[in-house]
């Protein structure tokens, strides 16, 4: 038997009543496990066993091809707040197929788990607004992934905060407006200092810090623009999710 906690990022149904579910823990990064009788089991493990709930698993130690067979499953928590709004399901539907579709390191995530843990909370109790949440989980997911911009100072001239600059995406690193090559082809996205703060601040503090920031709103596009545009390159992949979030939060901030 194995004990671990985790969180559900994806269900399948499988035959008229199993299901399997991936799950995020902290130990082993993403497992795959088969629910049987996941249709007319008790309400308590079918919401133990939902998406994004949050539980303590025991995985019996026989398998059933990869996926380990779920013993029994108590809730930790369901983040019932979540289900009031779509964009907020939208939004934690594309957090969990960026895990998904990461490689993980084996040997544990739990520093992803948190991140990912956090922002369901986070969502669920509706205390940060959805946007800056999904620019956080993006820098930080990055970071966590290998991918760390280059935010020490103007590649160009050394300058530690200009009041104009422009980062790249694919370089992860910036320059002051007047550095910029203007001949490159690169992608470039143009933000004003406090944009570089906040992303200094999300991908540097400690993580009980990294949610609280405050940003002003001309600051905020350019932000989020880049997050996205970042994490993307370096995952290298569309997400249909990201598309839909886009679609009914009718804020696509590359637009
Ligand atoms: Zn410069």
């Amino acid at each position: 038997m194995l004990n671990v906690k985790g969180v559900v990022l994806a269900q399948k149904p499988v035959g008229e009543q199993d299901r399997f579910i991936d799950i995020l823990t902290a130990e082993y990064g993403v497992i795959e496990v088969l629910v049987k009788g996941a249709s007319k089991i008790s309400s308590k493990t079918g919401s133990a066993t939902q998406l994004f709930s949050y539980a303590q698993f025991s995985l019996a130690d026989k398998k059933h091809g990869r996926a380990r067979i779920l013993g029994s499953v108590s809730p930790i928590s369901i983040f019932y707040g979540l289900r009031s709004s779509v964009t907020a399901v939208a939004l934690a539907s594309y957090f969990s197929q960026i895990i998904g579709f990461s490689v993980l390191p084996k040997d544990g995530t739990p520093e992803i788990l948190r991140l990912m843990l956090n922002c369901l909370h986070f969502l669920s109790e509706k205390t940060h607004e959805e946007h800056k949440l999904k620019a956080v989980f993006e820098l930080r997911m990055a970071a966590l992934l290998g991918f760390m911009p280059d935010v020490v100072m103007c590649r160009k001239c050394g300058t530690y905060l200009p009041a104009e600059l422009s980062f790249s995406v694919e370089g992860g690193y910036f320059c002051c407006r007047a550095c910029r090559d203007p001949e490159s082809l690169a992608q470039w996205i143009d933000m004003p200092a406090a944009s570089l703060q906040a992303v200094r601040h999300i991908v540097l503090s400690d993580f009980e810090r990294i949610f609280s920031f405050r940003i002003g709103e001309a600051a905020q596009a350019p932000l989020y623009a880049f997050a996205e545009a970042f994490l993307q390159y370096h995952i290298d992949r569309k997400f249909p999710t990201l598309e839909f979030y886009q679609a009914i939060s009718g804020n696509s901030v590359l637009s």
